[in-house]
């Protein structure tokens, strides 16, 4: 078993990518962000624990998320790996997934901060497939129609406003980017600039997975 970590800021495409690099590794797309929002919508005790954290843009406890992670690598489909979007986004939980899985690649998705809240405050999705979509940068091709799927079902995510945003970025300086050098220092990080056409970047993330 060997996994995948997709790295960078909120906003920085990783789930978008996540979901085309699926389609090339074969490896399970596995989002804490979406796991925790499936938790909050089924009031499950994990999502009452994880929603005030949040709404308020601050990173969910590490003991829980660990639980989450360590729960789903026991999923049959988890047998040659999985591809982390959001995940670790600390120290802590770095050091609990190598006790889980081996990492090949550390794929860090690089944003400057100021493209990060126009990027977060335009973009919503598809409700049935999890499609992601931008008002400006990737827009549905017919308005209020998912590209993938057809569905009509759009929604924003309740904490993709600017003043959430922002503290989302104090968490990911202040308790995530300290990964980039753990993760450099083990030979496996690779950034690629994330400030680009979807495309070009998802040919980037292939050429550093050969
Ligand atoms: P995301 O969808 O990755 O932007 O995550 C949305 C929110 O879920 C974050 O702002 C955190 O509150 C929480 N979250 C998601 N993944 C993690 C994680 N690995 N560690 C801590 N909190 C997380």
């Amino acid at each position: 078993m060997s996994s995948i970590v997709l790295f960078g800021p909120p906003g920085a495409g990783k789930g978008t990518q996540a979901a085309r690099i699926t389609e090339s590794t074969g490896l399970p797309q596995v989002s804490t962000g979406d796991m925790l929002r499936a938790a909050v919508k089924n009031g499950t005790k994990t999502g009452i624990a994880a929603k005030g954290y949040m709404d308020a843009g601050k990173l969910v406890p590490d003991s829980i998320i660990i639980d989450l992670i360590r729960d789903r690598v026991k999923e049959p489909d988890a047998v040659n790996g999985l591809m982390f979007d959001g995940f670790p986004r600390t120290i802590n939980q770095a050091e609990a997934l190598a006790t889980i899985t081996e990492v090949s690649h550390v794929i860090a998705i690089e944003v400057p901060d100021s493209k990060i809240v126009e990027r977060i405050c335009g973009r919503y999705s598809c409700a049935s497939c999890g499609a992601v979509f931008h008002d400006v940068f990737n827009p549905t091709t017919v308005q209020g129609v998912c590209d993938e799927c057809g569905s009509t079902d759009m929604k924003r995510r309740a904490d993709d406003n600017e003043a959430t945003v922002n503290q989302r970025l104090n968490a990911y300086h202040q308790q995530t980017s300290p990964l980039a050098d753990w993760y450099d220092s083990k030979g496996i990080f690779h950034r690629i600039d994330g400030d680009r056409a979807i495309d070009e970047i998802t040919g980037d993330i292939l050429k550093s997975l050969n």
